[in-house]
């Protein structure tokens, strides 16, 4: 950013040419300009994207730095009440668990941590500015923090009128001692298990056993919560009808372990949507029709069982894996989208499927290529001028390994996976000074 600030600064002084800005900010190590790539196309699919000025560079590589910069302690403070009102501070940055379908766990690697005292400090100065009296430690996995419990004690101890709120935590029960030690009401518990079965968890290498997920519910009612929400996900590559009926099987089960009285089970379902720069970026999505009929399987199951459900629409998930992995020549068809009238349509009473289908007509393109369509493993994606950091190579890897039912293990308890990243941890362990 300050690269960039200082660029626009002296672009400014000259008074030169938004073309010749863009250029300029294209010699910035990790700036993309798109306008400065030509991309050729042949039957269809890319062939090259290639840049077409001297300052673009062919490949454009993300900056990662080593230590996490200060954090967020003055944010504007909305005069309404929002969602998420409340004062939040990133606690570490990366995970390494590496569940395939996980965009995030990917694009955000290394894993980096803000020290326990700054996080502290943080708190009390988020309170201070705010004024607060909820915070959330933000990270994709909370309970990978190192010392979380002592971060949180500490936490509780400087600040004792503070509600704290611990999203993304693994399924265990310790977990459930961690938010057992929280101060305040004891509201609901949200865990992921993402999938129903033991064989689809390992494929996306998430692979908490039954046995713990089913230990981890009974320790948390029997430490008397009443509620827990649930993540699933459908449509994952290679799900089958017991994939999706073992959800219900699963649900039922964790009910069952309510010892005073059968405990509220929400159960919120996502579609499973292939994103770039994960080992599943090369899988199809599956039809509407197949993501409808395991859509009603579920939610005719779980309702027979109690269990409420939530789902989101599969016409929207189609079109977000359309945009997920899009081409450029998928601006036409948002532009005419927007043209027909299309704005908020992540709002259900907003969105209108058929204009989307109107535009994808006029601009002559298919949603089922982008969405529906595997793509084999050397075809040229469209964001393979982006180096995220880890290699092409090791996504490849995964997804065959995925394809072979093997797990990939953490890279923080065992030994290294060589996701490409290596060099860059060993120059960032060394600007640090830590191991
Ligand atoms: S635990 Fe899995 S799903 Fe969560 S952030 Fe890490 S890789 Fe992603």
């Amino acid at each position: 950013m300050p690269e960039l600030v200082d660029c626009l600064r002296e672009w400014k002084k000259d008074k030169a040419s938004r073309k010749e800005l863009f250029k300029q900010v294209a010699g910035i190590p990790g700036v993309y300009v798109p306008s400065l790539y030509q991309v050729e196309y042949q039957d269809g699919l890319v062939k090259s994207i290639a840049p077409t000025a001297a300052e673009a560079k062919p490949v454009i590589q993300r900056r990662i730095i080593a230590k996490l910069p200060p954090p967020v302690t003055r944010p504007v403070v909305p005069y309404i009440e929002i969602i998420h009102d409340r004062g939040a501070v990133e606690i570490q940055r990366g995970c390494a668990r590496g569940c395939r379908f996980c965009q995030a766990g990917i694009i955000y690697r290394p894993l980096r941590l803000r020290p326990q005292e700054e996080v502290i400090e943080t708190v009390g100065e988020l309170i201070a500015n705010c004024g607060y009296n909820e915070v959330s430690l933000v990270s994709l996995s909370t309970s990978d923090y190192p010392k979380i419990e002592e971060l949180v004690k500490g936490l509780v101890q400087n600040y004792p009128n503070l509600n704290l709120s611990l999203p993304s935590l693994r399924i265990d029960s310790f977990s459930v001692r961690l938010m057992d030690a929280l101060p305040g009401r004891k509201s609901g518990l949200t865990f992921a298990p993402e999938a129903g079965s033991q064989r689809l968890r390992q494929f996306i290498n998430k692979s908490t056993s039954e046995d713990e997920i089913v230990e981890t519910t009974a320790a948390a009612l029997a430490r008397g919560w009443k509620s827990l929400k649930l993540y699933f996900m459908l449509g994952l590559p290679t799900e089958t009808t017991e994939d999706v009926e073992d959800i219900v099987r699963l649900v039922d089960k964790i009910r069952a372990v309510g010892k005073g009285g059968v405990p509220r089970v929400r159960v919120s379902l996502s579609t499973f949507i292939p994103k770039p720069h994960t080992p599943f970026q090369w899988v199809a999505q599956e039809s509407e029709a197949e993501l409808n009929a395991k859509h009603e399987l579920l939610k005719r199951g779980l309702r027979r069982k109690g269990g409420q459900v939530s789902w989101q629409e599969p016409k929207v998930s189609q079109l977000e894996a359309v945009l997920s992995r899009g081409d450029r020549r998928l601006g036409k068809v948002i532009y005419g989208a927007w043209k027909l009238g299309s704005t908020f349509d992540a709002w259900d009473e907003c969105f209108d499927y058929e204009k989307w289908l109107r535009a994808f007509n006029e601009s002559g393109l298919e949603a089922d290529f982008y969405a529906r369509r595997e793509r084999s493993l050397d075809e040229h994606l469209p964001w393979a001028h982006i180096d995220v950091g880890v290699s092409a190579d090791f996504l490849k890897q995964e997804y065959q390994r995925a394809m072979e039912g093997k797990e990939t293990p953490d890279c923080r308890t065992q030994a290294c996976n060589a996701c490409g990243l290596e060099r860059l941890i060993a120059d960032c362990r060394q600007k640090l000074g830590a191991s």
